[in-house]
């Protein structure tokens, strides 16, 4: 089996969720006492929101790409970068080691196309949402993609900062973003991902109207499969 790298602690809330579903993954598959082996490298959260929030890309890469190469160096065999945001400067990590880096959005693109998804709906932290790094990667897979108004996308995105990443899940945000999928449904999206790592914390299959695709799970369990590829 194969070592997997986890760059996590963006938010640690959803670091969690993935150090439990690639355990379960590799033990659903090998079955007995067979877990995971993982390296991880938590970042300090709060270090990587200010990069963003001064819009400092290249200094958040710095911080990641540092994060990757001690993975590399102590024995990694992969890559997995636990958030959908940061995959913005995932070419400048790439850039500084040799090991391969399993991109979530081209995971979650995989599973959207299985399904037989064309067109799907995005919610995520505004940059996700706003900005081309993560859409584009869909759109060149024939996956054309739908996102929530400005008034929704600041309330998606202040949920995920202000509440999900601080480990606070409440009744009346998750009837806010009930509520936008069930726009985004009108505006023809298919299936909605959850593109950002802790949403699946406060949204699940049972509130969506449209089926539910979420980047933790996915991710997770394609870091899992991989690590058992020969
Ligand atoms: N975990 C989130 C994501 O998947 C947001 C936190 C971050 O900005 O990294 O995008």
């Amino acid at each position: 089996m194969k070592t997997i790298g986890l760059i996590g602690g963006m938010s640690w809330e959803s670091t969690v969720t993935y150090y439990q579903i690639i355990n379960e993954t590799v033990r659903d598959g090998l079955g007995g006492l067979h877990s995971a082996k993982i390296l991880l490298y938590s970042v300090d959260f709060a270090e990587i929101e200010e990069c963003q929030a001064k819009e400092e890309w290249e200094r958040s890469g710095e911080i990641l790409a540092d994060a990757a190469m001690r993975l590399e160096s102590a024995g990694a065999d992969f890559i997995v970068i636990c958030t959908n945001t940061m995959h913005k400067v995932v070419s400048q990590i790439q850039a500084k080691i040799r090991i391969p880096i399993v991109h979530i959005a081209d995971a979650t693109a995989e599973a959207l196309l299985q399904a037989g998804i064309t067109k799907t709906a995005l919610l995520g932290t505004k940059y996700t949402m706003t900005q081309d790094f993560y859409k584009d990667r869909l759109v060149q897979k024939g996956i054309s993609v739908v996102i929530p108004n400005e008034k929704e996308i600041e309330k998606v995105n202040d949920v995920i900062y202000n509440e999900l990443c601080l480990g606070i899940v409440s009744d009346e945000s998750r009837e806010d973003y009930i509520r936008v999928i069930e726009r985004l449904k009108e505006e023809g999206a298919q299936a909605v991902i959850l593109g950002c790592t802790e949403i699946g914390l406060l949204i699940s299959q049972s509130d969506s109207v449209l089926p539910v695709f979420d980047t933790t799970q996915i991710h997770a369990k394609a870091a899992a499969e991989k690590a058992r590829e020969r």
